[in-house]
């Protein structure tokens, strides 16, 4: 099972629940391959998420979901089979009988009958329902057996199979949290919000970002987590203004702001948390200026979350606090409401205020639907993150401004009433923040 994660009757709830989803229909996901990080060397595997999801198997495996009511009804594993040989290097497997006995397949066969397997649970199936891999050869051989299954169908005076995206079902599935993945979400962000913390109070100029992405990666491995949720973004200075910046190499300097992306994952679940923070004991005033507009327009986005609202109108609302407070400041031209309008705050807010969280960092589900912004509903879990990004050569902005990137993260559960922030714990206004970065120079002082 996956560590820390869900118990087997959690899975098997899961497994049910879509069964009663699919009327004469298989539905068939794809083993994920090994990925290679260098010559004969891999990544350490991770499960796709919707394996995880339905049975919590950590191997490289393909799952089948079978709901003809025929022999082949039920919940089925395609695993490695048990090897001395390969498990002297690479460790114990659960094998075909542990797919049984341990992960309540009702069928388990080894994985390199895959295709023969597929092609019998299609036989008299009238959907398929399948993940696409992104995999080319993976998806042509199974458009191939949907093809020799259905070569053989007009003499049967059977329709033909048809292939439906499960994708959809699945994150429509994942997208409203049960209270085990709650439990392992705020957990993922209790545990980050640690690591983060600790940083807070041990940063000092002169570190390198590697230093800092160290510091919460350690945080969260030694917490018990299975790692950072995706590669930790530790940004100094002007570095802050790339959005995905993970190069981590440089010396964090006295006057900077670090941005610090960082989220652990427990129990397959994620937290997505940032904080931009002074390298020194505070915030110049410029940086302050901006830091508290970014703040504002979170405050404005987390005071619509809540059931019936959506992302969107989240959005819309830190949008509106964002242009207002660019035009006061100068950096944008007013009216603010006709900045809204011409999207000319992208130059300085380029992405969406929010993302669906879970067992993906950014998590599976559809932000519109019926051609309107998805309704929230409780159980949905997001993250709540606007920033502001002015790059150091943009022109007409003033010097003072220039190079500084700020963006603040929070993981929220939408409740029956409002919602909760996983993440409320670790310091977010300038003052709460800066009376933890005095802290170090305190503890200096008193030995
Ligand atoms: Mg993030
Ligand atoms: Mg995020």
């Amino acid at each position: 099972m996956a560590p820390n994660g869900p118990d087997s009757s959690s899975y098997a709830r899961r497994r049910q629940a879509l069964i009663e989803r699919l009327d004469q229909a298989v539905l068939f996901i794809p083993a994920r391959g090994e990925a290679l990080y260098s010559n004969d060397v891999h990544y350490r595997y991770r499960q796709d998420s919707n394996i995880r999801y339905l049975c919590g198997f950590e191997e490289p495996a393909a799952l089948l979901i079978n709901n003809c009511g025929n022999e082949q009804q039920g919940f089925s594993l395609l695993v490695n089979p048990r090897d001395e040989s390969s498990e002297t290097w690479t460790g114990p497997r659960a094998g075909v009988e542990g797919a049984r006995d341990i992960y309540g397949a009702d069928h388990a066969h080894p994985l390199d009958q895959c295709d023969e397997i597929l092609l019998l649970h299609l036989r008299e199936a009238a959907t398929l329902h399948y993940t696409y891999s992104g995999d080319r050869d993976q998806d042509s051989r199974v458009l191939e057996l949907v093809e020799k299954v259905n070569s053989e169908r007009p003499r049967k005076g059977i329709p033909a199979l048809t292939i439906a995206d499960a994708r959809e079902t699945l994150a429509e599935m994942r997208s409203i949290k049960s209270s085990d993945e709650i439990r392992c979400l705020r957990t993922a962000a209790e545990l980050s919000v640690k690591a983060h913390r600790r940083l807070m109070e041990t940063l000092a100029p002169g570190m390198y970002e590697y230093e800092v992405e160290a510091i919460l990666d350690y945080g969260f491995r030694s917490a018990g987590c299975t790692g950072p949720a995706y590669p930790t973004i530790a940004a100094g200075g002007e570095g802050a203004t790339v959005l995905h910046y993970t190069r981590n190499d440089r010396r964090l300097a006295g006057g900077d702001l670090l941005l610090v992306d960082a989220g652990a994952e427990w129990g397959g679940y994620c937290a997505d948390i940032t904080r931009t923070i002074p390298v020194g004991p505070s915030y110049s005033a410029a940086q302050a200026e901006l830091y508290d507009l970014v703040l504002a327009a979170q405050e404005a986005a987390l005071a619509l979350a809540r059931p019936g609202s959506s992302l969107e109108a989240m959005h819309q609302a830190a949008l509106e606090v964002l242009c207002e407070g660019l035009c006061d400041l100068s950096i944008l031209e007013g009216p603010a409401n006709e900045r809204l309008a011409d999207s000319s705050y992208k130059r300085f807010y380029m992405h969406n205020s929010s993302h669906w969280l879970g067992m993906d960092v950014h998590d599976a589900g559809v932000y519109r639907e019926n051609e309107a912004p998805r309704v929230l509903r409780e159980g949905m879990a997001a993250t709540v993150e606007p920033g502001l990004y002015i790059s150091a050569d943009a022109e007409g902005v003033d010097e003072k401004y220039r190079g500084i990137g700020i963006r603040i993260e929070d993981d929220i559960v939408i409740t029956a009433t409002g919602c909760e922030i996983l993440s409320s714990e670790l310091p977010k206004t300038r003052s709460e923040i800066e009376a933890l970065r005095l802290q170090p120079r305190r503890r200096t002082a008193a030995r």
